[in-house]
Order: C-alpha cells, then sequence, then structure tokens
C-alpha cells in the first residue's frame, strides 16, 4: 500500500498514519518528524530548516524532496509507505512522481483529509506530542491515561513551538496558498479518496480503513 495522507496541519494526518503503519505493517514518512529530529540533532539541514518552521513557512522544496527521495529508498518500504505531510507544494508532487518512476512504483491512494479551519486551531493549540516516538495527542479529543506520558511508549510529552496560534493561523494560509491545489492534482490523476475529518478519530479510523479495504 503506498499512499499519501495529504490534508491541513491538524487535519489528523499525523493520529490515523500511526494506525495505518499498524495495520498494513509499512512505515510512516512524516517529513516534519524528520526536519525536527534534524533540528534536535543540531544538523547543518535542521539548522536552516528551523528558520522556516518557526516562521510557519514550508522548507525549500529541494531539501524536502531530497529527504523522502533518500527515504523511499529504505528497505522498509519495500511493501508500502504513508507520506505524511508531503508532498505540500505541486513542485514536490512532480519530483515525487518522478523519483516512483524511477522506481518502478506507483501511489495506490491519496487520501484527503477536510477538517473545518476554526477545528484545526482548537486541535493544534490542544495537541501534545511525544518526544520520543512522535505520537500526538489531544488535551480534550484524545487524552492521556496519565499526564505528561506517552501511553504509546512512555515517552515525555511537548508542545511544538509552532502550535501557538498566530504560527498556525499562518500555517493555515501556507496550506491554502501553496498544498490545496493538490487536491485537483490528485483528483484528476484519478486517485484522490475525500474523507471528512471532523468526526471523531476512530470514526475517521473506522471509515478510512473500508475505504482502503474496498478499493
Ligand atoms: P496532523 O498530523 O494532520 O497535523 P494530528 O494527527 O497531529 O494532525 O492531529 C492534530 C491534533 O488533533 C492532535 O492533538 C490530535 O490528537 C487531534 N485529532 C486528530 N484527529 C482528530 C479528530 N478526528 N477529532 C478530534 N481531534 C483530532
Ligand atoms: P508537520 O509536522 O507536517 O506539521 O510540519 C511541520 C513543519 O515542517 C511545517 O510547517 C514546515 O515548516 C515543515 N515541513 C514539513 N513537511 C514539509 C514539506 N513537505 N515541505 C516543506 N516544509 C515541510
Amino acid at each position: 500500500m503506498k499512499l499519501i495522507l495529504l490534508g491541513p496541519p491538524g487535519a489528523g494526518k499525523g493520529t490515523q498514519a500511526k494506525m495505518l503503519t499498524e495495520v498494513f505493517q509499512i512505515p510512516q514518512i512524516s517529513t516534519g518528524d524528520i526536519l525536527r529530529a534534524a533540528v534536535k540533532d543540531g544538523t547543518a539541514m535542521g539548522i536552516k530548516a528551523k528558520e522556516y518552521m518557526d516562521a510557519g513557512g514550508l522548507v525549500p522544496d529541494e531539501v524536502v524532496v531530497g529527504i523522502v527521495r533518500d527515504r523511499l529508498q529504505a528497505d522498509d518500504c519495500g511493501n508500502g509507505f504513508i507520506l505524511d505531510g508531503f508532498p505540500r507544494t505541486v513542485a514536490q508532487a512532480d519530483a515525487l512522481q518522478l523519483s516512483l518512476q524511477k522506481m518502478k512504483k506507483e501511489l495506490d491512494r491519496v487520501i484527503s483529509l477536510d477538517v473545518d479551519a476554526e477545528a484545526l486551531v482548537e486541535r493544534l493549540t490542544g495537541r501534545r506530542t511525544c518526544k520520543e516516538c512522535g505520537r500526538s495527542y489531544h488535551v480534550q479529543f484524545d487524552p492521556l491515561s496519565q499526564e505528561g506520558v506517552c501511553d504509546a511508549c512512555g515517552g515525555a510529552l511537548f508542545q511544538r513551538d509552532d502550535d501557538q496560534e498566530e504560527t498556525i493561523r499562518k500555517r493555515l494560509q501556507v496550506y491554502a496558498d501553496q498544498t490545496s491545489p493538490l487536491i485537483k492534482y490528485y483528483r484528476d490523476s484519478g486517485l484522490l479518496i475525500e474523507l471528512d475529518g471532523m468526526q471523531p478519530i476512530t470514526l475517521v479510523q473506522e471509515k478510512m480503513l473500508s475505504l482502503l479495504q474496498a478499493s
């Protein structure tokens, strides 16, 4: 299963990707997680990327395209992958297409999660993320069993620097301007499944699985 999860920040891509990795036994490739790891490690790429991330903008295409091209070559992508947060521009989508063609692989599906802007702000301001495994929780919609400790791996939770209201609004605008054209891009290629992301997490999950299993 070779999938893209498309949708604005806070739509639930990471949350659903974690479920899909278990069901299909394929890796989640989150460019946001990879970039945050590079920032944490203080690599040259991380130092450069941090400026864009803190401002709520996009990291330059050539950087993320290079990351994904290398990551797709890894052995664990042999049975497929879930791209979460990539592509985010038409140029990235074109570059992905080229990389997959060279590897003689094809995307199976692109799932677009649709969520209202105000719900996105509420989700992102209440998001708490595990430092170790990257799983997202929500203070209200997906609470932890034990305050500050990840249910999945026991890691510590933190609030992302870019999950502040001002930066969130900038990220939503960037999505509208630069990423939302991908909905038409993938609709035109016949790969798109559009899903109502406003439902509770478990219902979105059930619907996504039934659509994938039917297609
Ligand atoms: P994305 O990866 O698309 O940016 P996340 O999966 O991290 O989004 O989800 C953003 C926040 O919204 C998290 O705090 C998550 O727990 C919460 N969330 C995800 N899906 C839903 C949903 N269907 N209903 C309510 N909250 C959700
Ligand atoms: P995410 O974890 O997907 O919300 O991404 C966090 C931040 O990382 C984004 O706001 C961007 O600054 C950067 N980023 C992640 N993925 C990409 C991408 N595909 N293209 C450009 N920037 C990205």
